[in-house]
């Protein structure tokens, strides 16, 4: 069944925080549906939340709208773009499921982003990344439809402007398109990056000197098993902060004042690790009733049980107050925030 409706809907298994939250109406855009089915199902219904796996947003409320659930299905082959095989998914796909997936029929490149928790659809929209490579020096296109109108659109690399954890998709100018499929241009020369410290580490434990995309993916996986909090278990969404980007001038200013401050050259300025502030403010290993954040890593908020949102998110700005206070940087959240505003 294409699309169903349910209205009133519960959100607490849809989102990874599982937090309690309601939706005025929820509508399934899954297996081989159409765009125009989704389109014809959210006409008219007032504001419209697009979800993949839930697995970055934070309802701090209910949603008086419609939130529109993407699970479609479908990736292919597509052919080479000057020597370089071209894959496309559709946007409901799972995201580690498609990368295992290339890497099955000796497609490389996407291997250091394995289990990264969502769908393909929303890997754009924050241009995710992880352990030296983002998405964005993969992608090669997407397919998307404007839900206020379903015009039909085509998005480049350049008109999707990725920056660091980001893209146009995040900003007012970008809003309001479904993501329908999204293509990748991958290679079939294996170029392992291990960079990252925990992925060399991994890979020595292991005693690999000559990895292979797949041992990339499996020593990444094993390392994101290890440090991150699954959530089935307990509640979360990844990252919950960005790792700030600042000017040159204002970062080696801090870097004065911290020696020790971890920063990397990133998008035109320098990138410093949120989760060193966060843990500098003593955070780590904190809980406040069932709200807390993570003991093993600094930049995860978690739900220990019945948190709500509202309590993840007021634990949250006190996060970020604390490392203003004491760093002057503050940091801004990765999920989108539904039902509050980020003040
Ligand atoms: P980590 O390896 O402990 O490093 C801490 C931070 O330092 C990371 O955020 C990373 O930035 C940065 N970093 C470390 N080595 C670097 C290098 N050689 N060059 C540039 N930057 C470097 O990080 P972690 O928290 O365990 O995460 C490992 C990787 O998985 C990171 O890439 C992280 O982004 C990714 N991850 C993402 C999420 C999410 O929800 N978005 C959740 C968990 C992990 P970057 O974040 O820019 O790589």
């Amino acid at each position: 069944m294409p699309l169903s409706v349910t209205l009133d809907a519960p959100l607490a298994r849809l989102n990874t925080f599982g937090v309690e939250a309601r939706a005025r109406r929820l509508v399934e855009f899954a297996g081989a549906a159409a765009p125009e089915d989704a389109l014809d199902a959210v006409a008219g219904a007032g504001p419209v939340l697009v979800l993949g796996g839930g697995s970055n947003v934070l309802f701090a409320g209910d949603f008086d709208g419609t939130v529109l659930r993407v699970s479609t299905r479908g990736r292919r082959i597509l052919g080479d773009d000057a020597g370089e095989p071209v894959v496309e998914a559709r946007a409901g796909e799972d995201w580690d499921g498609f990368v295992r997936w290339t890497l099955a029929r000796g497609l490389y490149g996407l291997e250091n982003l394995a289990l990264i928790p969502g769908t393909v659809g929303a890997s754009p929209i924050q241009n995710i990344g992880a352990y030296g490579v983002e998405m964005r020096e993969r992608f090669h296109g997407l397919s998307a439809v404007r839900l206020a109108d379903g015009a039909r659109r085509e998005f480049d690399a350049p008109a999707c402007a990725f920056g660091y954890r980001d893209s146009v998709f995040k900003h007012a100018g970008g809003a309001g398109w479904l993501v329908t499929d999204v293509r990748f241009r991958l290679s079939r020369e294996p170029a392992p990056r291990t960079g990252y410290t925990d992925l060399r580490e991994e890979l020595a434990r292991r005693s690999i000197a000559s990895a292979t995309p797949a041992d990339v993916a499996d020593a990444v996986s094993t390392v994101r098993r290890r440090k991150l909090p699954d959530p089935a278990r307990l509640g979360n969404a990844g990252s919950f902060f960005r790792n700030p980007v600042l000017p040159a001038d204002r970062a080696a200013e801090l870097a004065r004042r911290h020696p020790c401050l971890p920063a990397w050259p990133a998008d035109g300025g320098v990138k410093l690790a949120a989760a060193w502030l966060i843990d500098q403010c003593g955070w780590k290993g904190r809980r406040e009733g069932d709200a807390g954040v993570h003991a093993a890593h600094a930049l995860v908020l978690v739900n220990h049980g019945r948190a709500s949102g509202a309590q993840i998110l007021a634990l949250a700005r006190r996060v970020r107050d604390s490392v203003l206070e004491r760093f002057g940087v503050e940091l801004e959240p990765e999920p989108l925030i539904v039902g509050a505003a980020w003040l």
